[in-house]
């Protein structure tokens, strides 16, 4: 999968990219990252890329010249149906079923704002969808940029080894994760639950499904409701209701 990352700010993205899961996703061509500096599509001497706001008031505007040449650019080499991105805190919230269907795409072009953000024509002319990453305002898009890229790349198959498949993971499914235990056995007198040293993979399957519920339950209700439980699920769930009653938020 591609992506072609629009940003002022290109050394922002060296670090992230180049560590860990995702380079090695990048040396094996399952991603291409590409950043494209957008100023380098200034034409002036002085490659502006931003200025101050028709109307007056605060902070700098990004130019839409410039990131519109920066992305016709790029947009030669990429499949017509490519989508732009722009990442923006006005935009549609970021959740894992979006990361599933984007991560079903070709590539993605991804726009960086930063100050203010960028002219309004340039969202009206080439932005296929907003995305927020949350109800916060950074200085820029680029960790946003980041955090997508991150979350669609570990979906891709070969990204993550079978040791640890994103199919378990939180949010998959609808539910939270169970816990994870590792090496010691005992860590400051705290033993790992007996059942996860016993062998039996149907009974550690079944515990495992049970504190993903227990976790969902006492920490994202609104997961649960939107999730449709199966009969096994909701047996487990109404025993874990009457363990913990009182613990909840209700
Ligand atoms: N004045 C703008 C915010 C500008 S923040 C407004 O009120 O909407 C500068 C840039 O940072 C934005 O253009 C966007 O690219 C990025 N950014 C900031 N917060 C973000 C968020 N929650 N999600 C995604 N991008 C964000």
């Amino acid at each position: 999968m591609f992506f072609d990352i629009l940003t002022l700010f290109p050394e922002m993205f060296k670090g992230p990219f180049s560590e860990s899961i995702l380079k090695r996703a990048r040396n094996n061509n399952i991603i291409d990252i590409n950043i494209v500096d957008i100023r380098d599509f200034a034409l002036d001497k002085h490659h502006t890329a931003d200025d101050a706001p028709y109307g007056g008031g605060a902070g700098m505007v990004m130019k839409p010249g410039p990131i519109y040449r920066a992305w016709e650019n790029t947009q030669k080499k990429r499949p017509l149906s490519s989508k732009t991105i722009l990442m923006s805190p006005q935009g549609e919230r970021l959740n894992q079923e979006m990361i599933k269907d984007l991560s079903q795409e070709e590539g993605l072009t991804i726009i960086c704002g930063h100050y203010e953000g960028v002219d309004q024509r340039i969202r009206d002319t080439i932005i296929d969808q907003e995305i927020s990453i949350g109800d916060y305002v950074l200085t820029g898009g680029e960790l946003p940029a980041m955090i997508l890229v991150d979350s669609a790349a570990r979906l891709l198959t070969g990204v993550l080894g079978d040791e640890n498949s994103s199919k378990e993971d939180s949010f998959f499914d609808g539910l939270l994760e169970h816990p994870h235990y590792t090496r010691p056995r005992d860590f400051k007198g705290l033993k790992v639950p007996e059942i996860l040293l016993s062998g039996n993979h149907q009974k550690i399957a079944r515990w495992r499904k049970k504190e993903s519920l227990r976790r969902t339950y006492l920490r994202r209700k609104d997961l649960l409701e939107d999730k449709e439980l199966s009969d096994e699920e909701k047996e487990i769930l109404e025993e874990i209701k009457s363990e913990t009653k009182g613990e909840s938020d209700e």
